[in-house]
């Protein structure tokens, strides 16, 4: 017996189908004698379609209302799943963010969680009800509704493991656990039973998307084991947790890749004190999220600037730079769209030598050109073209000895089929 939090994220609630899905997952793990709490997102693209809606009357719709916007969508999923349950004869209660006792700052639409009071959750465990509860939102001190950021059910769940003192947090999703790269673009990928948190940190700040980064570091500072797991079959997933002797230290624990940065370079600054410093405090102030920064060698007092920010800050990030050119000296900027960054992470690294030798060799044989280069303690980066993004991953993925034997074919169910399947005969 045990106590678990179970998040389900919107695919696995899209449809009334995949509800009555999730309710026999969890009416069976009730019966196996457990104390279950679940948490989900907002039905399958909900979110978005909600943010088209604000869109289209308000380009710049006030934070305040967003949030009490945005929270209605898992309010929706919450309570069906709860009625779900209810038919097939148990109880089950569903509860806001604000009733399952998680406080949050005053910052709309990615507050952070600063409380949470659980008892009336566990009460209700206690009496015998599945308790479901709404991802993704929670109430500021100032009694406001406040969401916690794109994707941020993982971190209520991962909260919510932590304030009931339970012992797993399964996260389920439209995959079956972690992967040493993305299968889908490197298709000798193969499942990790376990990873540990810096690693699986490292791996989604760098693009790997199958949990939230935020939700990760929860779980770390907590130490709640997080359990990443398909919603659509019985096989376990993937454990998160916290290195354990017994755990075979990789080299190379994963590779990442993210396709959604863009590249800036400046030309031709003057190359002395306080430059740097006007560049990137005028891109701070503007918001800009500068990841990778690059300064080439000076040649007659003038140098290149690179720097690489997320293509959704790229607009501001041009308005910035044009705005600093006359008082940098420089001549002009381009923007590059075309690129990928490609991640080796492990923590394994600190205590191998040769692992960028290694990398650019691979990469050498394989003809791909490095832009950039950024590392680490346990991570090492590359910026490479966009259409060498695929073979970079893969040739690395040989290179560090993290093929599989079998090759990842993708389900040629859909999840509706699978869904179908898994319904019969319960
Ligand atoms: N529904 C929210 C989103 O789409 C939160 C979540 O899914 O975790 O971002
Ligand atoms: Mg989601």
């Amino acid at each position: 017996m045990a106590f678990v939090v179970a998040k389900f994220g919107g695919t696995s609630v899209a449809s009334p189908e995949r509800i009555q899905m999730v309710a026999r997952r969890l009416i069976a793990s009730k019966q196996a004698g457990n104390q279950v709490v679940a948490v989900v997102s907002a039905m399958g693209k909900t979110t978005d379609e909600l943010v088209g809606l604000a869109k289209a009357l308000n380009p710049d719709p006030p934070a305040r209302e967003m949030d009490m916007l945005l929270s209605t969508g898992e309010q929706v999923s919450m309570s069906l799943l709860a009625m779900a349950i209810q038919a097939r004869g148990y109880k089950a209660k569903s509860f806001t963010g604000w009733q399952a006792g998680i406080t949050t700052d005053e910052n709309y639409s990615r507050a952070k969680i600063e409380d949470i009071d659980a008892d009336r959750i566990k009460r209700e465990v206690e009496r015998g009800a599945i308790v479901i509860v709404a991802g993704f939102q929670g109430l500021s001190e100032s009694g406001d509704i406040t969401t916690l950021g794109r994707g941020g059910s993982d971190t209520t769940a991962v909260a919510l493991a932590y304030g009931l003192g339970a012992d797993v947090c399964e996260i389920y999703s439209d995959v079956d656990g972690v992967y040493t790269a993305d299968p889908r673009v490197c298709p000798r990928a193969k499942k990790l039973d376990e990873i540990c948190y810096d690693d699986m940190l490292e791996l989604s700040s760098a693009g790997a998307g199958v949990l939230q980064a935020r939700a990760v570091e929860f779980a770390k500072k907590y130490n709640v084991v997080i359990h990443s797991r398909s919603a659509f079959t019985d096989t376990p997933g993937t454990f998160i947790k916290e290195v354990t002797p017994s755990m075979e230290q990789a080299v190379i624990s994963g590779i990442a890749h993210d396709t959604s940065e863009v590249k800036v370079t400046i030309r031709d600054l003057k190359d002395q004190y306080g430059i740097a410093s006007t560049v990137f405090s005028a891109l701070a102030s503007n918001m800009v999220n500068v990841d990778m920064i690059i300064q080439n060698v000076s040649e007659e007092g003038h140098t290149d600037l690179t720097f690489t920010c997320p293509e959704s800050d790229l607009e501001r990030a041009c308005e910035t730079v044009e705005r600093v050119l006359p008082k940098i000296g420089a001549r002009e900027y381009v923007v590059d769209k075309n690129i990928a960054k490609v991640s080796l992470v492990g923590t394994g690294m600190k205590s191998s030598p040769g692992v960028a030798a290694r990398a650019f060799t691979a990469l050498a044989e394989n003809q791909v050109n490095i832009l950039l280069i950024s590392t680490s303690p346990i991570r090492l980066s590359i910026v490479v073209e966009a259409s060498q993004c695929a073979n970079a991953v893969r040739c690395l993925h040989t290179a560090f000895d993290l093929d599989s034997d079998q090759v990842y074919e993708e389900t040629q169910l859909s999840a509706e089929e699978i869904a179908a399947k898994m319904n019969k005969g319960r």
